[in-house]
């Protein structure tokens, strides 16, 4: 076989749906995999519902998800244009073929009368399909009704009694009856041609070897392998893959979680825990392991791992996995991505300082390991903002109130008053020495201060948390909290 070409073809109706998504990523897998091709073709011939914005939302997605093309309508390439919109030239060409050869006509029935039919067919308990009326028009009905002002469309005669088969690559063989097809439009009033239509053209035009795509497009194949029969072309190599299913195993809609990519990265999600889960949606990795990087997953992906049955999107998944790409994220860049939700949240400016910037560093530090998304970061920030703290229960306030805990605190605050630079590594020397200068046990120093600096027994490191909170904060913090003890901490 020559080289692999697949292509990714969305409709730019809207943003990336995580669906689209997840297709984009099965083409990208299998052309590294076999060292092919991946194209990009926008699907923009729906003019009422496409937009420019949204195939910037789409190429934007697929970027920040690190899937790349080789092909499309950014980065050009030999088999362009890549806008269905800019190649309505190419279409007619095989469109006039068709008509030439009797294998389309025109089709001049207005809205009502399909209407009427369709009515008709129901009332005899049939599936809606068209009869086929303008079929055999002579040349002058068809003058009569051009006269009459109506415009046509194009309609394919779809031959009776064949059988078409899909021998699908991860459906297996796929049967069709054509009886079941009426003769359906390929080209609009307007002249511009249907996704049927477009879809056979560009992918015999660019020299598509394998479609892959989802299963809901299963149903358009055999109208599909009829036009690229007609035309008398090369049908390529078809894989279906399966729905994505909400948790309760309905389609998954908006009320299952976000369906955009976009809003996954707004929320503080990474692109490798979305493109590795993405991956694991339909396809599966030959071992246990399950934390891939797209190019690890490119070397092992195959279709023929891809299953036949539904994906389950299972969002704690999801999120579990993000939390693996955090904990193994460098600092400098969870602190980048940490940065606009802090900024939002107003802790820290629009034009954050240097001091700002290494007080953000320190406290992406203390939460790394306890992030499941990004955004999550401001649901901690209570930890380290504001003077006041709300003891957690009575357990915790029982630390308070060991013999131990007045002349620690008192000692701690004045070591921490004396202390040339605060930074985790002076206060950890500060903790140690100060639990061997007053011949105490680790569990009477840092458990007790944990709880009078946050209110709750577990939480970041105490070294960070106090490099965090500062000095008066911390101070603040530690005489307060004793106060709900009964206790009193004289600062200096
Ligand atoms: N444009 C179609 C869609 O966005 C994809 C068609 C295909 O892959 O053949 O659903």
């Amino acid at each position: 076989m020559g080289k692999i070409r697949v292509r990714f073809a969305p409709s730019p109706t809207g943003p990336l749906h995580i669906g689209g998504a997840r297709s984009a990523l099965f083409n990208y897998l299998y052309a590294k995999n076999t060292g092919g091709r991946l194209i990009l073709r926008i699907e923009d011939t729906d003019l009422e519902r496409s937009s420019r914005e949204s195939e910037e939302n789409i190429l934007a997605s697929l970027k920040w998800l690190g899937l790349e093309w080789d092909e499309g309508p950014d980065v050009g390439g030999d088999y362009g244009p890549y806008r269905q919109t800019e190649r309505l030239d190419i279409y007619k060409k095989y469109i006039e073929r068709l008509l030439a050869e009797g294998k389309a006509y025109y089709c001049y029935c207005s809205e009502e009368e399909l209407e009427f039919e369709r009515q008709e067919c129901l009332s005899r308990n049939e599936v809606p399909k068209y009869s086929g009326k303008c079929r055999n028009l002579t040349p002058e009905e068809r003058k009569k009704l051009e006269d009459e002002g109506r415009k046509p469309v194009v309609r394919f005669c779809v031959p009776s009694s064949r059988e078409i088969l899909i021998p699908d690559k991860v459906r297996g063989d796929v049967v069709f009856d054509s009886d079941g097809i009426g003769d359906f439009v390929i080209v609009k009033s307007d002249g511009i041609p249907t996704y049927n239509f477009a879809v056979v053209v560009d992918d015999f035009t660019m020299e598509i070897t394998h479609v892959i795509r989802a299963e809901e497009h299963l149903s358009n194949t055999p109208r599909q392998i009829l036009i690229y029969e007609a035309l008398g072309i090369t049908i390529p190599e078809f894989a279906h893959i399966s729905l994505i299913l909400g948790s309760d195993r309905s389609k998954m809609s908006k009320r299952h979680g976000a369906t955009s990519v976009v809003q996954y990265k707004e929320e503080g999600y990474l692109p490798e825990a979305v493109v590795n889960f993405l991956a694991l949606l339909g396809w599966s990795p030959v071992g246990e392991e399950e934390v891939f990087s797209l190019e690890e997953t490119a070397e092992q992906f195959s279709l023929a791992r891809v299953a036949k049955n539904p994906a389950v999107f299972d969002m704690d998944k999801l999120r579990w996995l993000n939390g693996v790409y955090i904990r193994n994220c460098p600092l400098p860049r969870l602190a980048e991505m940490a940065l606009p939700y802090m900024q939002k949240g107003g802790f820290i400016s629009s034009e954050p300082t240097q001091d700002e910037l290494a007080w953000l560093s320190l406290v992406v530090t203390a939460l790394q390991e306890k992030l499941t998304t990004v955004g999550d970061i401001i649901g901690f920030m209570s930890l380290f903002t504001g003077d006041d703290v709300v003891i957690d229960g009575e357990e915790e306030l029982e630390l308070l109130k060991e013999d131990t805990f007045l002349p620690m605190a008192t000692a701690f605050c004045e070591n921490l008053s004396a202390l040339e630079e605060l930074n985790p590594v002076a206060v950890k020397t500060l903790l140690k020495g100060l639990t061997k200068e007053l011949g105490l046990k680790g569990k009477q120093v840092y458990m007790p201060l944990r709880v009078a600096l946050t209110g709750q027994k577990h939480g970041p490191e105490l070294d960070y948390l106090i490099s965090i909170l500062g000095k008066e904060t911390s101070k603040k913090r530690l005489s307060r909290t004793a106060e709900q003890a009964g206790l009193k901490i004289t600062l200096t």
